[in-house]
């Protein structure tokens, strides 16, 4: 039988979406991937074993193909037989022949000894084994290396709903019970807060707080309602089911590269027969179907609070989520569109992953209680182009629902219940504010100078939503991809065929221009919300960037396969961000040697020249310039993380947030010092951090010879004209006389910085 486009099946989030809207339990919803898989993949056999980390035990759970009465009855340890293997050493295992692979465990009652060729593909969260997908076939050496890459692309994307899945089953067998936390008294009479900006753009709506306790408080005047019956809520359940589907739909064509399965985990939820049979029991026993409701939502979240894993917090979010949905669905004012459409979310803190679910669900704006400007937060909002403003003012939390808040995300002010003046200055600034439409005829392919020097902008790009407006603006290329932005709004890590298709559509959507990949930047405010990071007391410093790729090897090579394959006809630069030594340069453009010599030992296209080059973040890297230029193609240097490092200033700390000083003449010289490294050896140089689109400093790094930046395409506009009227010698003989200042106020001064 012809064998399906493996990209169809990964693509193809409608027939993952079907299997949901099916499967009550989790047994169901395994059973239809086996046949899923088993079909799609031409298999005798399809199989997933769940691992059991307190009993150390491999249990077969669903198969197509084996007797089903060795469900439940074939149970493995880790590390036995080929399945526990690949689940033991995490990684996929493929033989030809099973009947001869030594360590190969045969179960002859469930008929698995008429198959020959094997495959088991561990399914993992972060580093949690969650089970192994095995798919067998009759004849000897049937698959391929195609295949194993689709398993694992499937057992990515079912990990994070697999995991979810069991952890209620787990929740169902330990009630806990919980403290209620006490509420903040005396509200004050507030009117203004003001902020700092995270993403700009002007907002007003009403407000929606996130607040994990009081989450039911908006239906209070509901819980006496004594008409509504199961039916009801069976009715609910189906309508919620469809918005889902829908929200999915409509991030999917927004954000293809984001949003992966997001709301897979409340599907799941919503569907699960134990937390339908817990509100209905407890609905007997209330006789009123709202509070039955809010009281098994709770349960549930109490459960979810009380595992072990601070990463796993989300999961409460969810639950939450479903339990607003279904009273939201159930109100008798429901709205249709979702509970935060058109509300200003406020919240303490915000995975990008939840950040994602609103935004798909029509959000106005956002406030945030922690984090900084520079942080993944706000480069996630400016690229969905959500106003973001993080304010520490705790009295947010204490707001009444539905308060009206007007957020002026350009100066950072947050203005509560706006009088009708203050609503009718905005009205009037948005009108004749920036026209991104009109903007967009103003901006010319190249840039330069007054005297006419060239001035070369590219673009940086988040998220693929970003290409439109860097394509709009004519960015000359991509001057940093944040491939981190794929990992860490999703709820698992990307395959590396997932990988492959979003760097493919980025590189199809530049073609013959530079394009820039940073390899993976996690870790210090940029979580993944699936991997456990353990307690690092200083995010910052501790295991991330270069230096989490190079511990976790495995992840970082799937992450160049993927590079090199799309780029294979592509102008590709690779860089590695936060480099600190000579030698962890030269370790990781090592492993990128090594990752072409695997792609054409596998034949597999890929391009066998891309310029290597690194980010300049760190001080340490200023005393060894000469030697990392002699090993690097390039330097690009990051300014939001140089500044941090250079001054010890935390740059998502908003009480050091005054300390935090581009202008430091500290940096200012480092800037110059990097500038001569680089011409003295002919390398190609870029600011890449938030520095390039500051128009205060423009002038500056011009005068000190900077001639190419990569900034948010959205401030391209505003940059070009800049440029448009310096004068080199005038910035030239301006960055002498800052770089001989000695004190912050005479470089304030000539910056013109108030
Ligand atoms: C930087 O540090 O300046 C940079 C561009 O990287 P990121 O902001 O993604 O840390
Ligand atoms: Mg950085």
């Amino acid at each position: 039988m012809q064998k399906r486009d493996h990209t169809k099946l990964l693509c193809d989030i409608s027939e993952l979406a079907d299997l949901f809207s099916d499967a009550r339990s989790l047994d169901i919803f395994l059973q239809n991937i086996v046949t899923m898989v088993a079909e799609h993949m031409s298999s005798n056999v399809c199989s997933v074993y769940l691992y059991y980390e307190n009993k150390n035990k491999l249990i077969l759970t669903a198969t197509k193909g084996l007797s089903s009465d060795s469900i439940g009855k074939i149970i493995l340890k880790l590390g036995e037989g080929l399945t526990g293997l690949a689940l033991k050493e995490l990684r996929p295992i493929c033989v030809k022949a099973a009947s001869q692979a030594p360590g190969y465990r045969c179960f002859p009652n469930s008929g698995e000894d008429a198959y020959e060729s094997f495959l088991a593909v561990p399914i993992i969260r972060g580093h949690n084994r969650i089970g192994v997908l095995v798919i067998q076939k009759d004849s000897k050496n049937f698959f391929n290396q195609s295949d194993i890459n689709t398993c694992v692309a499937i057992t990515s994307q079912l990990a994070n709903t697999i995991e979810t899945a069991k952890l209620l089953m787990r929740l169902k067998e330990k009630p806990k019970t919980h403290d209620k936390q006490e509420r903040i008294q005396n509200l004050e009479d507030i009117k203004f807060i003001k902020g700092k900006v995270g993403s700009p753009g002007c907002a007003h709506a009403p407000v929606e707080l996130i607040d994990r306790q009081e989450w039911h408080e908006t239906y209070s005047h509901q819980k006496n309602r004594q008409e509504l019956t199961e039916k009801d809520l069976y009715r609910a359940i189906t309508t919620i089911e469809q918005t889902l589907n829908d929200w999915q739909i409509t991030i999917e064509k927004k954000l293809s590269d984001a949003a992966s399965l997001i709301f897979s985990a409340q599907m799941l939820m919503l569907k699960d027969k134990n937390f339908i049979e817990a509100i209905i029991n407890s609905f007997h026993k209330k006789k009123a179907l709202i509070p039955a409701i809010i009281k098994t939502v709770n349960d549930y979240a109490l459960l979810f609070d009380a595992l072990p894993q601070s990463y796993l917090r989300e999961k409460k979010q969810d639950i939450l989520d479903i339990g607003r949905l279904l009273l939201d669905t159930l109100s008798d004012s429901h709205q249709k569109g979702g509970h935060y459409r058109n509300k200003i979310i406020i919240a303490q803190d915000l995975f990008s992953s939840e950040l994602l679910k609103y935004a798909s669900q029509g959000i106005s704006g956002i406030v945030v209680l922690s984090g900084g400007i520079t942080g993944h937060l706000s480069i996630l909002c400016r690229s969905l182009e959500l106003p973001l403003i993080i304010s520490k003012d705790l009295r947010l939390l204490e707001l009444p629902p539905d308060t009206q808040l007007l957020l002026d995300g350009d100066q950072g002010n947050i203005y509560i219940n706006p009088t009708k003046n203050i609503i009718k200055q905005f009205q009037s600034k948005e009108e004749d504010g920036l026209n991104v439409l009109k903007q967009k005829k103003a901006v010319k392919p190249k840039t330069f100078t007054k005297d006419q020097h060239q001035i070369h902008l590219l673009a940086n790009i988040n998220l693929l939503s970003d290409l439109n407006t860097a394509r709009a603006f004519k960015a000359e290329g991509i001057g940093l991809y944040r491939t981190e932005f794929p990992f860490i709004v999703r709820s698992d890590f990307p395959s590396e065929e997932e990988q492959f298709l979003v760097y493919n559509k980025l590189i199809s959507g530049m073609t013959g221009k530079e394009i820039t990949f940073r390899t993976l930047d996690i870790g210090g405010d940029k979580v993944l919300s699936y991997y456990d990071y353990g307690v690092e007391n200083n995010p910052f410093l501790g295991m991330r960037s270069i230096r989490f790729s190079l511990k976790h090897q495995n992840i970082f090579r799937q992450q160049l396969r993927a590079i090199l394959r799309a780029g294979y006809k592509a102008q590709l630069r690779i860089m590695f961000p936060m480099i600190s030594s000579l030698d962890e340069f030269c370790q990781a453009k090592q492993i990128v040697y090594e990752t072409m010599d695997d792609l054409k030992n596998d034949r597999i296209k890929y391009h066998k020249n891309p310029a290597i080059g690194m980010m300049i973040e760190l001080p340490a890297v200023m005393g060894i310039l000469h030697d990392l230029a002699d090993e690097s193609d390039f330097f690009s240097i990051g300014t939001n993380d140089f500044i941090q490092y250079m001054l010890a200033v935390d740059r998502t700390n908003e009480k050091v947030a005054d300390l935090y000083l581009p202008y430091h003449p500290a940096i200012l010289r480092a800037l110059k010092q990097i500038m001569d490294t680089a011409i003295k050896h002919k390398k190609d140089v870029a600011i890449c951090g938030d520095m390039s689109h500051d128009t205060k400093y423009l002038e500056f790094l011009i005068g000190i010879g900077f001639n190419k930046f990569s900034l948010d395409p959205r401030f391209l506009p505003r940059v070009q004209p800049f440029i448009e009227q310096l004068d080199i010698s005038t910035a030239q003989k301006k960055a002498g006389q800052i770089l001989k200042s000695k004190n912050f106020q005479q470089i304030m001064d000539l910056l013109d910085i108030r």
